[in-house]
């Protein structure tokens, strides 16, 4: 029987298995997991859906329990969709929001909920997941881990500093989760959920981290999907980039066979990697607030998963990385509206201002494929303000709006957050 493939930390040498590096999160060393060996053959070109993708590359790593637990996993579809008229034409969009919280953050909650009930399983143990969120992982990991018989969910959220459609998706009624919305900051979450895990006697908390490992792997699927749509010719890939998460995956899928040849990172004025690649290496910076708030991040924590993979020079041969500012970004929401009648959401518009410049940069000829990480509707405000028009939202939106809404507020005080894990604890069955 072919065995699950090991990780190793990105600081030293390290070796632990899947289900352990799932549990853990972090390695011992604080270095992060990576695969141990990456077998440079996964590819195939004749995947017919993205969940025949998911489960020819998902398997060696979570042994399906049914021929359909992948088709299960992933019922949704990640199209790829070409734009027609004025300066975009014939770029292709990689649409990732067909999810059920409508981003591309579905792809690892899911597989990381179905990995994580899986380990627990096998130790017989049970685990609180205390996710602090401002945005789209708070949902997604909701999402993904409502249910599942060896998890229960406690979300922590600033009450009045998130977004009305990001406040509904994070207090919709979901089994398994509860949702207190913070008397607070968003530091004040964070700061609630560290003093949690200091203070956790009975040992049985678990972060749904945005490094784990079990969130890389999967996002490698819609990359091989987007090759198969394409016909498998090589392409240049744009990536929105924040945390670099998802530039990470696509660069484990190149070394397994994807034909990338070359990838942007989309950044907005957040731009350390940006400044990384031109050789101009700095510290970490604070976080800039942009209206493409999912990849504010100002340290982003996958850069050492790359550079562990990869030198600077060798990552600035494959990788471009642009900066975007809001202005462009608007402009580039109206112009692509205009131009192509594509409504794309601001991540999306980072991603496409950068394809365009690129394509004026390349030699032109080779497909760009421009990763839409989030659907328009996510961001009504700025996308009326930028069209002009109302987001139709979509009927999985609209359903979580009109649904029953759950939350407790709660001081900014350890004690309250404690009292609500005791009473989950006793909700174990
Ligand atoms: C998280 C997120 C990003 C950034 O992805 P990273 O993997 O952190 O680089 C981009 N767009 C949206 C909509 C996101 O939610």
């Amino acid at each position: 029987m072919q065995s699950t493939p090991q990780c190793r930390s990105t600081r030293s040498e390290i070796r632990v298995s899947f289900e352990d590096a799932v549990l853990n999160g972090l390695a011992p060393d604080g270095g992060l997991y990576v695969p141990d060996a990456v077998a440079s053959d996964v590819y195939r070109a004749d995947h017919r859906t993205l969940s025949d993708a998911a489960t020819h590359w998902l398997s060696p790593w979570l042994k399906p329990e049914s021929n359909d637990f992948f088709h299960q996993l992933y019922p949704f579809d990640a199209p790829l969709v070409a734009l027609r008229g004025g300066h975009y034409d014939g770029i292709h969009v990689l649409e990732l929001f067909h999810g059920p919280t409508l981003s591309f953050k579905d792809f690892g909650a899911r597989f990381l909920g179905a990995a994580l009930n899986r380990a627990l399983d096998r130790q017989n143990r049970t685990a609180i997941v205390l996710v602090a969120t401002s945005g789209d992982t708070g949902s997604a990991v909701a999402d993904a881990l409502s249910s599942l018989d060896r998890v229960r969910v406690v979300l922590l959220y600033p009450h009045g500093m998130v977004s009305p459609v990001q406040e509904r998706q994070l207090t919709a009624t979901r089994p398994g989760v509860q949702t207190l919305a913070v008397d607070g900051s968003f530091d004040d979450c964070q700061r609630l959920v560290k003093q949690a895990f200091a203070r956790d006697k009975v040992g049985d908390l678990t972060s749904a981290n945005s490094i784990n490992i079990a969130r890389l792997i999967p996002q490698q699927i819609y990359y091989a999907w987007a090759a198969c749509q394409l016909g498998s010719e090589s392409f240049d890939v744009v990536v929105p980039s924040g945390n670099l998460g998802n530039l990470s995956a696509g660069y484990l899928a190149r070394c397994s066979g994807v034909p990338i040849h070359h990838f942007v990172a989309a950044h907005n004025k957040n731009n350390w990697f940006v400044d990384y690649l031109a050789g101009k290496e700095r510290p970490f910076a604070d976080t800039h607030v942009t209206l493409s708030n999912a990849m504010d991040v100002g340290a982003p924590s996958n850069a050492e998963r790359l550079r562990y993979w990869a030198s600077q020079s060798e990552l600035a041969a494959d990788i471009s990385g642009m900066s975007v500012s809001d202005e462009r970004t608007v402009e580039t929401i109206k112009t692509v509206r205009s131009e192509t009648d594509y409504l794309a959401d601001p991540h999306t518009a980072v991603g496409l201002a950068a394809a365009q410049e690129h394509r004026r940069a390349s030699d032109g000829d080779r497909p760009i494929v421009v990763l839409s990480t989030a659907h328009p509707a996510k961001f009504p405000e700025t996308m009326k303000s930028a069209t002009g028009e109302d987001v139709e939202a979509p009927r999985r939106l609209v359903a979580t709006a009109a649904g029953a809404s759950n939350r407790t507020l709660i001081p900014p005080t350890i004690d309250a957050v404690e009292t609500v894990l005791s009473k989950q604890r006793s909700l174990f069955g």
